[in-house]
């Protein structure tokens, strides 16, 4: 009531709002709803944190792209320069391989910098379902168990980000990140193919981990992420995403094009009707085998020294209540990451791809942001100011004081 104003910060999520959450209020105040996408500031997500692919793009295309970064769509014309695509391809390693130190340093675990960087890095959260991201995993575990010999393109998964102190089933998630890991990388049947780490430390790691994906897991059910700004951060660097149909995931894609966008599960009103219809898990649980098989497989205590009670509760939720859906969403999500091992093979079609991504998000700016803020909402003009004055750090202090 007392709002000038009101956002979503995606187009879904504002839509969501006037349909459903404030609904009632939109049909009141139709005229103070709008939708004002986030962004991310390219100085620190790109400039700061990758002075590497800085330096490579701004060769090309000069530095303007830095406060106009809708002028990345320069670099279009330059996915299909072989040279190019090498250069960006060496700045990508050089970074997987220096996270690739910090994590032997810090972990003690050895990844091989050549395989799949896949990366979850966000707040850890049923919604966003890290959890699913495990569900994989330990697919592709149970894959090798069954057949050592069968083909699977080496991957490392990665994750980080805190969970709030008393969010109990958020950090059993963790536990059971941790758990798999253990088992996993110290299995030899599994040998350098797969690799998993929880990196702690997010606030210091964060600037290494979103430059060195390669894949960017952006997996919430869909309805439920308000707008996500990590999804930007990794595709900025050039990571390719596997997303569901939610949040600025949809505007990613509709910039990067679909066949640049690795899309899967339900979408929000999908999500909706299966609710209505009223979800029943155990149908998914007793449909497929492959799921029964690794929800069993978890349930026995096998990635818990064979207590079979450490990860229950977590069971239980998926099997019982779980709003978040995951079993509805896994053979999608299980197929889309099968096709993204073979788009990976192809060394030239992924680097392609990342190009495109990174080329096609300047909308995804908070220059663009707020400056949707100032023209629309605050109705504040900009005012010209002496840049150079501001940057002397002793000239700014006796400008605030
Ligand atoms: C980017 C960022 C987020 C948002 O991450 P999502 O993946 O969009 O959930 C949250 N916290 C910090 C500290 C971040 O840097």
């Amino acid at each position: 009531m007392g709002s000038h104003s009101i956002n979503g910060v995606a187009e879904l999520h504002t839509e969501l709002l006037t349909k459903d959450t404030l609904g009632d209020f939109y049909e009141l105040f139709p005229h103070k709803f709008s939708n004002k996408t986030n962004g991310v500031t390219p100085r620190r997500w790109l400039v700061q944190n990758n002075p590497g692919l800085t330096k490579l793009i701004s060769e090309k295309i000069g530095e303007h792209w830095i406060t106009h970064l809708d002028d990345l769509r320069q670099l279009e014309g330059f996915a299909d320069d072989g040279d190019f695509r090498y250069r960006w391809g060496q700045v990508k390693l050089d970074l997987k391989r220096s996270l690739a130190g910090h994590i032997q340093q810090r972990l003690g675990v050895t990844v091989n910098p050549e395989s799949l960087f896949d990366v979850q890095v966000k707040p850890i959260h049923e919604y966003k379902r890290q959890h699913l991201n495990i569900l994989h995993i330990v697919t592709l575990y149970h894959r090798i168990k069954q057949d050592p010999t069968v083909n699977i393109a080496p991957r490392t998964f990665i994750f980080a980000g805190k969970a709030a102190p008393g969010y109990f089933m958020a950090k059993l998630m963790i536990k059971l990140i941790h758990s798999v890991a253990e088992v996993i990388n110290h299995d030899p049947d599994v040998g350098d193919r797969l690799k998993v780490v929880f990196l702690p430390d997010y606030n210091v790691l964060c600037q290494i981990l979103y430059p060195a994906a390669d894949l960017s897991e952006q997996i919430s059910t869909a309805g439920k992420e308000v707008s996500g700004t990590g999804n930007m951060k990794f595709c900025l660097n050039g990571a390719l995403t596997i997303g569901t149909w939610d949040a600025a995931n949809i505007e990613i894609c509709q910039e990067v094009g679909q066949e640049n966008f690795f899309r899967f599960g339900l979408t929000a009103d999908e999500v909706y009707q299966r609710k209505a219809e009223g979800y029943n898990p155990w149908d998914y649980y007793y449909g497929n085998s492959q799921l029964k098989e690794i929800i069993d497989l978890i349930g026995s205590g096998h990635f818990a020294d064979e207590d079979s009670t450490l990860f229950q509760p977590l069971i239980d939720s998926l099997l019982h209540q779980d709003q978040y859906m995951l079993f509805a969403d896994y053979q999608s999500y299980l197929d889309c990451q099968d096709s993204i091992s073979r788009v990976w093979c192809d060394r030239d079609r992924w680097l392609k791809m990342s190009i495109l991504n990174t080329a096609r998000c300047g909308k995804f700016s908070s220059d663009r942001a707020i400056r949707e803020y100032c023209d629309q909402i605050w109705h504040s003009s900009p005012v010209s100011i002496q840049l150079a004055d501001y940057v002397q750090p002793q000239t700014a202090l006796r400008v605030d004081s």
